[in-house]
């Protein structure tokens, strides 16, 4: 069998090389550390963990990170298996000794027989004579090979920072305050006129707002991130300190929308929510990117009128980051449609985080290696972590015309990519649950649901 190439020994390159092989297809892992550093890895070991130590929630029950990290290991992750040997206490997280995870995984991958490790870096973008790729190059892919990757994508379909606005699960949104209107009540591609969530604002609550907007805490960028600020894509707060009226004569402008609870009052300012997947369970805050603290963001944006008990799918954000607008380029399994022989993996796909990083390396290395044996490839089910999130990568976000040049970004694992449930739990007596012990049912039901699809799917491999 010929090997399969994989670019990047990260979290996503080392897990996707551990799968190939242990599928019986030889490897080549191709690393540029220490022979090339990027600005974020200290040492030359693979999966190095570049910032924090932990790997997140591991309740499987009633998380969906924790929900990913059990499907990993029952697919055989090396990942997980070597943060499980390296733990150390953390709560209910699980967090390794990231030198001792990184050492077993590199020796792990050295001493596999199928496992050859290069330390070279791929400057080009890698021949069809490799037959097959994985690149999984990650947030810093170097400079080369991006600008090689960029030349074949074209230049706007591989972004090199993102600029991220907040994302919020649809039913913690209060609508006795908000509504569905789209400016103008303009119906553009697949729309019906009201595809927005408008959010109301008098003028006290906007000045309340620009205040808390200026005074909230930011974090600020590397100095090797430079600042990225680019076109359309200022972080909210920088608007704000431009001028008190910036944000009303922009993302915020009051225009073509009418509030039907009370239609007497014309609107101040209205921040506008668009659906952010095609499921309709996840909305953003349209032209929220922002670098505010994480925690001043959940305290300021819950002074939006209708988002006071708003829950957050995720965050907003503004990073160095190489990615790929994976929903057009990627086929389900995660090759370049234009060039098939590539697959990506990791970070450098939208997903976000160490475990999605690899979650999406083991993926990308079954995928290769069951097409060198000659096997069927089969997903697993939507209903399921993994499943959820390839969904997010190569199809299940939805593009939008009038949001600028793109409007894929990064996410992490998270509930509001699962398909509803058809019927939601109810109380032993059978009547409806409330508050957070429904909210707790849901998130038990819904991972019940993926742990006996994933079961019946690895059953039909
Ligand atoms: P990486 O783990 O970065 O692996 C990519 C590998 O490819 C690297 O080893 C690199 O040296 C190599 N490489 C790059 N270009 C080439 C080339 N041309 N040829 C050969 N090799 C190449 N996620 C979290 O969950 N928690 C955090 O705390 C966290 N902090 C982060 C902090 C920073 C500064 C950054 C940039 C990202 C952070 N992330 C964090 C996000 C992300 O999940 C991690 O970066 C994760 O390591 C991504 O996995 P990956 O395998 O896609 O990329």
């Amino acid at each position: 069998t010929n090997p399969i190439h994989v670019v990047g020994g990260g979290l996503a390159g080392s897990e996707a090389a551990w799968q190939i092989a242990n599928a019986g297809v030889p490897v080549i892992l191709h690393e540029m550390r220490p022979v090339r550093k990027t600005e974020a890895h200290s040492t030359e070991g693979l999966a190095e963990l570049v910032c924090s130590n932990s790997f997140r929630s591991d309740d499987a029950t009633a998380n969906a990170v924790g929900l990913l990290h059990q499907e990993m290991r029952s697919l055989n992750s090396l990942i997980m298996a070597t943060a499980d040997k390296h733990q150390v206490p953390a709560g209910g997280a699980l967090a390794v000794d990231r030198v001792g995870f990184s050492d077993a995984v590199t020796e792990a991958l050295s001493q596999h027989p199928l496992i050859t490790i290069e330390r070279e870096e791929v400057t080009r973008l890698p021949p069809e004579e490799w037959k097959s790729v994985i690149v999984a190059t990650g947030p810093l892919t170097s400079p080369a090979l991006a600008e090689a990757v960029q030349a074949v994508t074209g230049e706007k379909e591989l972004a090199f920072f993102d600029a991220i606005a907040p994302i919020i699960y649809r039913d913690s949104i209060d609508m006795n305050k908000a509504w569905f209107q789209s400016r103008y009540d303009k119906a553009g591609p697949g729309g019906t006129g009201a595809d927005y969530l408008n959010c109301p604002f008098s003028k006290e609550e906007y000045e309340a707002f620009i205040d808390a907007l200026i005074e909230g805490e930011k974090t600020s960028f590397k100095e090797w991130e430079n600042t990225p600020y680019f076109d359309g894509c200022l972080p909210i707060e920088v608007m704000a300190e431009r001028g008190r009226e910036t944000l009303r004569h922009g993302p915020m402008k009051p225009v073509g929308l009418t509030n039907p609870h009370n239609p007497e009052v014309k609107s101040y300012a209205i921040v506008q929510l668009r659906q952010d997947n095609a499921l309709g369970t996840l909305f953003n805050m349209v032209g929220f990117q922002t670098k505010l603290k994480y925690s001043e963001q959940t305290r300021v944006f819950r002074m939006i009128p209708g988002l006071e008990n708003a829950e957050f799918a995720r965050l907003g954000g503004l990073h160095r980051n190489t990615y790929l607008n994976s929903p057009k380029l990627l086929d389900e399994t995660l090759r370049l449609k234009s060039h098939p022989w590539l697959r990506f993996a990791g970070q450098i796909t939208g997903c976000e985080g160490y475990v999605e990083s690899a979650s999406m390396g083991l993926m990308t290395g079954r995928f290769a290696a069951a097409e060198a044996l000659g096997k069927p490839i089969t997903s697993p089910p939507l209903t399921t972590a993994l499943g959820a999130l390839i969904n997010h990568i190569t199809g299940g976000h939805l593009a939008s015309e009038d949001e600028g040049p793109r409007s894929f970004q990064p996410m992490n694992v998270n509930f509001g990519l699962f398909p509803p449930l058809e019927s939601m739990p109810k109380a032993p007596d059978g009547k409806r649950l409330r508050g957070s012990v429904k909210a707790l049912a849901k998130k038990n039901a819904l991972t019940d649901r993926a742990r006996a699809d994933l079961a019946q799917w690895m059953q039909s491999l």
